[in-house]
């Protein structure tokens, strides 16, 4: 966490999960409100700011997208390093991705803060019809876990914003009771 002129404080999260389950459109919507069918990603991290009014205190996020990374296996512990939130993102319509979160959840937590604040994300939720993964599914895994949980849609931008809130809600939570 750091502080500058404009905010109360800056804090870093991520974005993780296997390729193309919608992270960068995530992202996209949260911090420009945008959708792209065809993303491309560039290879290399990105990242992408949001100012947020939490009670008293303006918040600004810095939240880094894999942009690519994670095809390669070449997501490193700097891309985790300092990040006091995560949002773990699978497809609900590839049951693969949904099977590759224990890999994902076990990375967060080797490099990983130990407060780190991590919401699973069952990301395309307005492809129904496709369904690989139940909703009860997510919920339990993040039961189990001790992660929150939503499914989102970024294509028809619903629980993006409440997703990201979610997480930095928390975020300010913990932090503000550290700074007590
Ligand atoms: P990333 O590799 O995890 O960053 O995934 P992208 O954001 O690049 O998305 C991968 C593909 O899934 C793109 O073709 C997107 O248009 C599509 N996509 C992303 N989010 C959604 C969604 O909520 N619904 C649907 N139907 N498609 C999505």
């Amino acid at each position: 966490m750091a502080f500058d002129d404009e905010c109360d404080y800056l804090f870093k999260a991520v974005l993780i999960g296997d390729s193309a389950v919608g992270k960068s459109n995530l992202l996209s919507r949260f911090s420009r409100d945008e959708f792209h069918l065809d993303s491309k990603p560039t290879i290399g991290v990105e990242f992408a700011y949001r100012n947020i009014k939490v009670g008293e205190k303006l918040i600004k996020a810095q939240i880094w997208d894999t942009a690519g990374q994670e095809r390669f296996r070449a997501i490193t512990s700097s891309y985790y390093r300092g990040a006091l939130g995560a949002l773990l993102v699978y497809d609900i319509t590839r049951r693969a991705t949904f099977n590759n979160l224990r890999k994902w959840i076990d990375e967060l937590r080797e490099f990983g803060d130990s407060d780190l604040v991590i919401v699973l994300v069952g990301n395309k939720s307005d492809l129904g019809q496709k369904r690989e993964v139940a909703e009860e599914e997510g919920r339990e895994l993040a039961e189990r876990e001790g992660l929150c949980f939503m499914e989102t849609s970024a294509l028809e931008n619903l629980n993006v914003e409440e997703a990201f809130l979610q997480m930095i809600n928390q975020i300010h939570e913990i932090t503000r009771k550290k700074l007590l």
